[in-house]
């Protein structure tokens, strides 16, 4: 059993710059949703700790590009030996700092960890092309190089797992980068970062800024020309905003949006698979997930036993400390989230839904939302349209297929969708019509290191994870070579 007090007293609270802790002006406090205690106070970087950190970003980008691919992917190896070996302590960060109960925190330090295995073993695998010219008059020989350096801003919903699956694939790829942690979470990058030291990764190559002025810190570092890229995942607005200030020096970006997932099941689907499969797509991460399932879209003829199937489980679910046994739902991140998450059941009643079950803050310390199932939700209630975000079951009907698809694509977002069905055929259909970057056919369980994890629409831009994933850290070159030597 790890005691909390010893590892928080482990976790570095200043910011890593050039291989070093280093101390800023002033610091900020962590806290624990679950019971509003503050957990450590780390440093709080301005916009000059930021672009100190992109100097030392840069100035390892050569050697790092230049480290034999096989090093790069026995030091990832490494790092992902030493985190699976810690899974634990990781977890009980994870849960302290965000919230979830500590088997989901254990299911992202493997989920996390995957993503360094996967990159290790690509890196020494990047290949290019050698091929004759149409017209027969010389070789075009297409290589592939590393970006250079990189920035990352990451969420709290994922602590661990939002990072890896950034830093995994530039480093296989040969790039540097800085980290710039979400603020509610940053312990988790922290205390990861140490890790990474620990597994051979040199000074320069990974730096990280925590900071509670997000904006202030970022926007130098993306105006700076020496940025090559930059990564982030959160929110659609956000991500609106960081894509205009790329604009200014075409700065190539990856974006991991927001999501408005449907879960369609249809009048032959297997229900109690349809009902397992809701429970994980709806409260794993408590609802606080861009995959999440949002919109419940269900066949007329079997939409009010699924909802009473699904209340009848959702009353029993456990809520409390992610540290305490047999917890189901833990906090969420912070009372903006219950203020939003509760506004958006309270709207949706107010239009006519019927409340099966929850729809409730549960009273402080910490930040809890009974988990709540919500039937004949009707057209025009925000949370159909809206990223819940939360422990909220939101159920509608449907008549017919064509109904359904159309309502499933009736979003700006594009990011997850899942289908229940046992007609192939319509299985397959779907795979055509739905409008997502992924796809779950009568599975709620679709992140995988090995797949390409990413949006269509708002949803996002290019993709993490798969053969995909180390693309968005690589160049393109083409060179062409004549057939014979020109003549001086
Ligand atoms: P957010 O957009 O508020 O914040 C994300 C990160 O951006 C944080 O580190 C935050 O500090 C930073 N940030 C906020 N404003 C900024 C600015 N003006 N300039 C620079 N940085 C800024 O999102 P969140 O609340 O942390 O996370 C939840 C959102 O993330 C949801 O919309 C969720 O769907 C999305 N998400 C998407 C994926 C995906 O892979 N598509 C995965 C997880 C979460």
């Amino acid at each position: 059993m790890i005691n909390e007090t010893e590892l928080l007293s482990r976790v570095p609270t200043r910011v890593l710059i050039d291989g070093a802790w280093t101390d800023t002006a002033a610091d900020f406090g962590v806290w624990n949703p679950a019971t509003g205690d503050e957990l450590l106070r780390i440093a709080d970087a301005t916009a000059e700790d930021g672009l100190r950190a992109l100097d030392a970003a840069v100035a390892a980008q050569e050697s790092w590009a230049a480290e034999a691919p096989r090093r790069r992917a026995e030091i990832l190896h490494h790092a992902w030996e030493l985190l699976i070996a810690r899974e634990d302590e990781f977890a009980l960060l994870m849960t302290l700092e965000m919230g979830k109960p500590l088997t989901e925190s254990r299911g992202e330090v493997r989920y996390g960890g995957e993503f360094l295995r996967w990159f290790a073993e690509e890196a020494p695998r990047i290949a290019g092309r050698y091929q004759r010219n149409p017209a027969g008059t010389g070789t075009i020989v297409v290589s592939r190089r590393p970006v250079g350096p990189c920035y990352f801003i990451t969420p709290w919903n994922f602590p661990l797992a939002m990072a890896t699956r950034k830093l995994a694939p530039a480093l296989a790829a040969g790039c540097t980068v800085v980290v710039k942690p979400a603020e509610l979470t940053p312990l988790t990058t922290l205390h990861f970062a140490a890790l990474l030291q620990e597994a051979g990764v040199p000074a320069g190559v990974v730096n990280v800024v925590t900071t509670t002025a997000s904006a202030a810190v970022s926007a130098p570092i993306i105006a700076d020309p020496r940025l090559r890229k930059l990564s982030f995942t959160g929110s659609t607005p956000v991500g609106r905003r960081l894509l205009r200030q790329a604009a200014d020096t075409v700065l190539k970006c990856s974006m991991e949006l927001g999501g408005n997932a449907p879960f369609l099941v249809f009048e032959d689907a297997d229900l109690d698979l349809a009902v397992e499969g809701a429970l994980a797509a709806k409260f794993r991460n408590s609802g606080e997930a861009c995959t999440a399932a949002n919109r419940f879209l269900v066949h007329e003829s079997v939409a009010d036993e699924f909802a009473g199937r699904l209340a009848q489980r959702v009353q029993a679910m456990r809520v409390g400390r992610g540290t305490d046994e047999g917890v189901a739902i833990g906090p969420l991140i912070e009372q903006k989230a219950i203020e939003k998450v509760h506004g958006l059941v309270t709207d949706a009643v107010h239009r006519g839904a019927k409340k099966l079950c929850g729809g409730t803050p549960v009273a402080a310390p910490g930040t809890f939302y009974s988990p709540t199932v919500l039937s004949d939700v009707p057209d025009g209630a925000a949370i159909l349209t809206e990223e819940i975000f939360g422990p909220v079951l939101a159920i509608a009907s449907f008549t017919d297929e064509s109904e359904a698809v159309r309502r499933a694509n009736d979003t700006e977002y594009g990011l997850a969708a899942y289908v229940y069905t046992n007609d192939l055929a319509r299985g397959q259909r779907m795979i055509d019509r739905i409008e997502s970057g992924m796809m779950g056919l009568n599975v709620a369980a679709i992140s995988d290191a090995a797949a390409p994890f990413g949006g269509i629409k708002q949803s996002g831009l290019g993709r993490e994870g798969g053969g995909e994933g180390i693309n968005e850290y690589l160049e393109t070159k083409y060179t062409l070579i004549p057939s014979a030597s020109p003549r001086p």
